[in-house]
């Protein structure tokens, strides 16, 4: 275990700092450290660290057992000390809407009693490439939980049904008290009579049972527009988690997945697709029905394309998500060498063959002559 710091030298004050410096140092450091606003790794047992050398240095018995002996002379583990006093947090000097007014930006209203967005929920939906080119329709099925309608989310049946808890007297926290021989110590849950709300209900609305919402299936029609593409996200207003003390639910955000296609690709708002012809229609040139998601359409193919070339059909891409524009359609031409020739055929391209050697060099020697001369 690493060595224990020096308890001054955590809360960063001198040997002879007196209380009110102490108590200033301890706040401005857990307030830094606190686990619920600081999420670094380190910062729970920064946290605890500052709790310890504070619940030492601000209890005179302690303070002066620290002072003639070290660590030794206050050691919680120790018999008789102050024995899982430093679970806690530590409010005997402070008064509890002080310290979580500066944690939550509330004021002495509790943080929790206030009515609050529900948290924002996510899910992925899986649609095919047409239906991403054109926009689609869906339907998801949901359970969520809506705000009650008879009640309006407060769980009473008339507005006079609702009390303040005379537990927490509505703060949504109870403090236990701790004594131990160097004091008392005080730690805060949530209220259980009133789950934290501050608020009890006298007579429940019968309709949600007193808790503000209703859970229900629900089929939400989700409209997917035109030109969406994977990754990106759809907001359904309201569909999220339920709101808290009857405030409205959270968002509902649908992640786009759009499947593969088998011949068409995408890319921004053009569509590519691989169309295999004969090498003689490349030689001669040739007219063909080329497949857009618009639907076939006619493509003269020029005398002498060469494998891999593109044609481009203007707009028969797809549409922007966000303007009128459409995008176009390449076409990548993919030749094709016969693999098998039929007596004729072969024939016939032995013949090509004695018409190409009295022309002078084939492609092959052009090629071979050029690489020597390099
Ligand atoms: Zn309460
Ligand atoms: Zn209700």
């Amino acid at each position: 275990m690493a060595e224990k710091r020096d308890y001054y030298e955590v809360l960063g004050v001198s040997k002879d700092a007196d209380h009110d410096t102490i108590k200033k140092a301890y706040r401005t450091l857990a307030k830094k450290y606190h686990p619920d606003i600081n999420k670094s790794a380190d910062a729970p047992e920064k946290f605890k660290e500052v709790q310890e050398a504070y619940e030492v240095l601000s209890d005179e018995t302690k303070k002066n057992l620290y002072d003639r002996y070290g660590h030794a002379g206050v050691d919680p583990n120790a018999n008789g000390g102050m024995g899982g006093g430093f679970g806690g947090f530590n409010f005997s000097d402070f008064d509890v809407g002080d310290i979580f007014s500066s944690f939550f930006g509330g004021g002495k209203k509790s943080r929790s009693s206030g009515p609050m967005q529900g948290e924002d929920k996510y899910l992925q939906m899986e649609i095919s490439f047409l239906e991403a080119a054109f926009g689609v329709k869906k339907v998801i099925s949901l359970t969520i939980d809506e705000r009650c309608t008879s009640c309006r989310g407060t769980g009473a049946l008339n507005g006079t049904d609702v009390e303040t808890c005379s537990h927490c007297h509505g703060s949504g926290v109870t403090r236990t008290q701790q004594r131990t021989i160097f004091g008392t110590f005080e730690s805060q849950t949530t209220c259980p009579y009133c789950k934290g709300k501050g608020k009890v209900v006298k007579n429940k609305c019968p309709d949600c049972k007193g808790e503000g919402y209703v859970r229900k299936k629900v089929n939400v029609d989700v409209s997917v527009p035109a030109g969406i593409n994977s990754g990106q996200q759809l907001r359904i207003t309201g569909k999220g988690e339920k709101g808290i003390n009857g405030g409205p639910n959270g968002d509902l955000y649908v992640e786009i997945i759009v499947s593969k296609h088998k011949y068409f690709e995408r890319q921004n708002n053009d569509v590519y697709v691989s169309v295999p012809i004969s090498y003689v229609d490349a030689a001669l040139g040739c007219k063909i029905d080329v497949p857009t998601i618009h639907g076939d359409v006619k493509v003269e193919v020029p005398a002498g394309i060469q494998n891999g070339q593109k044609l481009r059909i203007k707009g028969k891409g797809i549409k922007d998500l966000r303007s009128t524009s459409i995008g176009d359609e390449y076409v990548i031409l993919d030749i094709k060498v016969p693999s098998k020739l039929s007596k004729e055929e072969r024939d016939l391209y032995v013949k090509l063959k004695s018409l190409e050697s009295k022309q002078g060099d084939s492609i092959f020697e052009k090629f071979k002559k050029a690489f020597k001369n390099k």
